[in-house]
């Protein structure tokens, strides 16, 4: 699988049901992928049962080699990887899209290898002796969105592997040839069963969630849907994972420099084309400095080159779907509506191909308008005016989210203050959206619960087992 045409032919449907993939920046197909029912959920399931003792027996070091040769498989094929994911999703090749997701996902694979869970022991006092030990759960069912489709699968396979579990995954409908393209690459190292893909939507998602064969569901998407997971599930006490929408607010403080942040701001809310969970969402921009920061934003937004996924300057490309496009556009439209200053960006062109929507930043917003207190999830960012702190930390813990927030600003220990009183999971200082392998990351609020990556994110898919005696 060297090129691009090899890595499709290995993926594409060549009987059975099948569904037409569109690429969103040309709207012309990119081929048929496999169309999945509840039989074929069935097989994937005895598939990956029959696999999972002998990869639990493996040991550690072994599981751990399994994972750095998936992460050399999809080094060796990172370009037709980058160039398929850059089709379906319409990131850009370059910038922090299509080739840095391939590669991001090899370094995750690597770095999910490196790390184990210790057994801990928990009492040792000479009377008595207890360990503490996480044993593999058996076969995790793992649900993707369409936004990050290569590596987001990567974080919920590679932690599961890990440990000892096997997996069957759906991709989302939208992007199923991301997903089939990253097993098939990784297939090529790992034993039979270990991995397995089925394709299909919401209908074979709410089968798999309703399966007891699954011990743990790992799930990225929408508040809505993993609500019906959680639902779904609580006959069969299935663990969850639950990594939901958020609306990450930013707090700009008067002491920033707009020049300095501006740069870091734009790319926060703007990561592939503001399609990013953790994206920067509602920006809260002090009063002394607003219309600079304002000003410095639209700046970057304006020279941010958008285009066609393969062409080479793009660094921003189309929003994915239609679906999504039309909720950016009546989230923009009700704010121009309520009085909001569009500074940069609006009007998409009517008769374009492709689903583009210029990168758009909105100033003079009400903290209540639709575009603020509603995840867009696309190229388009309010930007708020305070001047008491209060009202901005008021405002930005209003939403019953909590994914990610940042604060921005020239003393850390007064950003630090207002960090620590902001409701997210994770809270970065002077940055938006940076993830770590090491780090775990998860939501509050209705942005669910359960932490990925580091050693969290291993224990998540483990079960513990006390050893007592
Ligand atoms: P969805 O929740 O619509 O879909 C996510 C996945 O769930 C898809 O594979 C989807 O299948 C599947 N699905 C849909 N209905 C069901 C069901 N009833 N039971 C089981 N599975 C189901 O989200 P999107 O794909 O539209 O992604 C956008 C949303 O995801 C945004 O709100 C965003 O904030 C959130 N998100 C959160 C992230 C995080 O880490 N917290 C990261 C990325 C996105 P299908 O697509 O085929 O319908």
């Amino acid at each position: 699988m060297q090129t691009y045409e090899e890595l499709l032919d290995a993926v594409v449907a060549t009987d059975g049901d099948t569904v037409t993939i569109l690429a969103p920046a040309t709207e012309q197909p990119i081929g048929d992928a496999p169309w999945h029912d509840e039989a074929e959920l069935e097989a994937a399931i005895a598939r990956a049962q029959a696999a999972q003792p002998a990869w639990a027996a493996l040991s550690s070091a072994e599981r751990a080699d399994y994972l750095n040769r998936a992460a050399d498989a999809i080094e060796a094929a990172a370009e037709p990887l980058a160039q398929l994911l850059a089709r379906e999703v319409g990131k850009p090749l370059g910038g922090a899209n299509a080739r840095f997701e391939v590669g991001a996902s090899a370094n995750w694979l690597r770095a999910t290898a490196a790390q184990e869970v210790p057994v801990e022991t928990l009492v040792d006092d000479g009377e008595t002796y207890a360990e503490l030990h996480y044993r593999p759960i058996g076969v995790v069912g793992a649900i993707t969105p369409w936004n990050w489709p290569m590596m987001i699968a990567t974080w919920q396979i590679a932690p599961s592997l890990r440990v000892g579990n096997t997996v069957v995954i759906k991709p989302s409908e939208y992007t199923p040839f991301s997903g089939l393209a990253l097993a098939a690459v990784i297939n090529q190292v790992l034993p039979e069963g270990v991995l397995n893909v089925v394709v299909g939507d919401g209908e074979l998602g709410a089968a798999m969630t309703a399966n007891p064969a699954f011990g743990k569901i790992m799930f990225t998407g929408s508040t809505a849907t993993g609500t019906k997971i959680i639902e779904s599930s609580a006959a069969n006490i299935t663990r969850l994972t639950m990594e939901l929408g958020g609306n990450d607010a930013g707090i700009v403080l008067a002491d920033a420099d707009p020049q300095q942040v501006a740069g870091d701001i734009f790319w926060g809310a703007f990561l592939n084309t503001g399609q990013t969970c953790a994206a920067l969402k509602r920006l809260y921009v002090h009063d002394d400095i607003y219309d600079q920061v304002v000003d410095a934003i639209a700046q970057v937004a304006k020279s941010a080159p958008m285009g066609d996924s393969l062409d080479e300057d793009s660094l921003l490309g189309p929003v994915q779907n239609k679906r999504q496009w039309k909720i950016v556009d009546t989230l923009v439209k009700l704010a121009v509506e309520s009085g909001a200053r569009v500074v940069v960006g609006g009007n998409p062109d009517p008769d374009a191909t492709g689903y583009f929507y210029p990168a758009t930043i909105v100033a003079d917003i009400d903290p209540e308008n639709a575009l603020v207190v509603e995840e867009q999830f696309g190229p388009a960012l309010p930007i708020v005016r305070y001047s008491d702190i209060e009202d901005a930390l008021r405002w930005a813990n209003a939403l019953d989210v909590g994914l990610g927030a940042s604060v921005w600003g020239s003393d850390r220990a007064e950003a630090l203050k207002v960090a620590e009183r902001m409701e997210a999971g994770t809270v970065w200082i002077n940055k938006h959206g940076a993830v770590h392998p090491f780090i775990p990351f998860g939501g509050t609020k209705r942005s669910g619960y359960g932490m990925e990556f580091g050693v969290e994110g291993l224990k998540a898919v483990s079960v513990p087992q006390v050893i007592n005696g």
